[in-house]
């Protein structure tokens, strides 16, 4: 069976065929870097993370592009069009800070989250703010196609050019209309038009163009850059439902080239999550940073099995209760691999060998039909835990019980739970630690990192990191020495 993905765009499970034979191109909406990245914008960063570590367990080559969402989009983008409060000028305000600074503040401890759930880092993560030439040329040619309009100083897009409009989400214009989804902006030609290039001279982000000072729209920014990274047409879109509408139906009207072209071909999104049952929000209570969950002691791994133990199409609930199951599983799986590390070393009874390679080539079989449809990774855990079961049983000598683990971290390249893999920098008996180390501990660590790196022990070395940043304790290797941080 080949990969079945399901396509937002005709809503159905298709085969997944790259354009290009053995490489595939991937545009991932990513994170507006004016606050932390929640538990649910992780939900669908992971989605992005697991599919593009399948294509890569499946033997394909995966270019992947993740943007940063810098120059702040608006509140009130629900609508498609520019009105509302810019967050990133609010938190700016609030914080006392240069946009510019806020923003790179929070684009780093993006990237430390993500280092904490264990997200393969994508091959470029461009920045709005230095494509704003992209994204003028992109403006320029939409005009000239006659797709874009200019009014009062301001760009938008003109819906009643383009009779697509709607293919991604199934909305048809009239009954935007009808449900009164638009808003009475005197500028627009059309009620559902949205703003391509905007003119507000209190916003603190401005760049120059041809129609004066001002800045971009937020979904212009997706087409630029995906077009500069991937070219006019590539395989997979992802993002979370949420972006269905109105950011990736824009995103494609503005990518049609003035034509029918759709420029991603398969579109995947993540179904929102819920927080112990209820949509998560700051007043309920149940609003969760990467951060606020490793200060309630989960650590970054346990995070990650729950977030991809449902199915990315399921409703997700998140609880305390779920980090323990994920907790349990993890901590099984990694007795396994102590437990076939640490057995006898004496030859293995005729016919060991080939008793586990039937036995994991069997359950591997099982994983990737799991995977191939539609990315189940309940059902990929599933096997693994049944190798696992009759592993136990098989093998009982150590050339098998090796067999056994390469096996196992060979499935950890996709689900990513097991790594980093800890027991090498715990053995010391401190075990995991979900309260946290103390300083005095951190110190310790990274002294003896410090020590592996000197005898050029790096494979210790990045173990003893990654067991320190699954901790929520960042690293800096700088010409003082090491520097550390904590990130919560
Ligand atoms: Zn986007």
């Amino acid at each position: 069976m080949t990969l079945q993905l399901y396509n937002t765009l005709g809503r159905t499970k298709q085969p997944f065929e790259p354009l290009e034979e053995g490489r595939v191109r991937m545009y991932n909406c990513g994170p507006t870097v004016y606050s932390f990245a929640h538990l649910g914008n992780f939900a669908s960063f992971l989605l992005a993370d697991v599919l593009r570590r399948y294509l890569e367990y499946s033997g394909l080559e995966v270019v992947q592009v993740m943007n940063i969402t810098d120059v702040g989009h608006l509140t009130q983008d629900d609508l498609a069009n520019a009105q509302g409060e810019d967050k990133l000028e609010k938190a700016a305000r609030e914080e006392r800070k240069d946009p510019f600074q806020i923003a790179r503040f929070y684009e780093e401890a993006f990237h430390e989250d993500r280092k904490i759930l264990n997200l393969l880092p994508a091959a470029v993560y461009p920045r709005a703010t230095e494509h704003i030439p992209e994204m003028i040329a992109l403006i320029e040619e939409l005009m000239s196609q006659g797709l874009a309009y200019e009014s009062g100083g301001q760009i938008y897009f003109s819906i009643e050019r383009y009779p697509r409009y709607g293919i991604l989400s199934g909305n048809t214009t009239d009954e935007l209309i009808a449900g009164h989804r638009v808003d009475t902006d005197p500028l627009k030609r059309g009620p559902l038009d949205f703003t391509l290039w905007k003119r507000d001279p209190a916003h603190l982000m401005q760049w120059d163009s041809p129609w004066g000072r001002g800045f971009p729209g937020w979904h212009i920014e997706c087409s630029a850059m995906s077009r500069k990274y991937l070219g006019e047409v590539f395989d997979i879109h992802t993002g979370g439902e949420d972006n269905i509408f109105p950011h990736h139906e824009c995103e494609i009207a503005q990518s049609s080239g003035g034509g029918d072209r759709v420029f991603a071909r398969y579109w995947l999104h993540r179904r929102h999550i819920l927080v112990d049952r209820r949509k998560m929000s700051k007043s309920a209570g149940n609003f969760f940073t990467i951060r606020d969950l490793l200060r309630r002691g989960c650590t970054g791994l346990e995070i990650r099995a729950v977030l991809i133990g449902t199915h990315y199409r399921s409703q997700l609930n998140f609880t305390m209760e779920s980090v323990e199951g994920a907790r349990e599983a993890i901590r099984y799986l990694r007795e396994f691999r102590v437990n076939m590390d640490g057995l006898p070393q004496t030859p293995p009874p005729p016919g060991a060998l080939d008793a586990i390679e039937d036995l994991a080539r069997r359950w591997d079989g099982e994983f990737r039909s799991a995977m191939d449809d539609d990315l189940n990774v309940s059902g990929a855990l599933a096997a693994v835990h049944g190798f696992v079961r009759e592993a136990y049983k098989t093998c009982g000598e150590r050339p098998s019980g090796e067999r056994a683990i390469r096996q196992l971290n060979a499935w950890d390249r996709v689900l990513g739970i097991l790594d980093p893999q800890v027991e090498g920098a715990s053995a010391e008996g401190s075990g995991r630690e979900p309260e946290g180390l103390s300083d005095h501990e951190v110190e310790d660590w990274v002294a003896r990192r410090a020590e592996a790196r000197r005898r050029r022990d790096f494979a210790e070395s990045d173990r003893i990191r990654d067991w320190l940043r699954d901790r929520g304790i960042a690293i800096k290797d700088g010409r003082e020495g090491t520097r550390w941080h904590r990130v919560l």
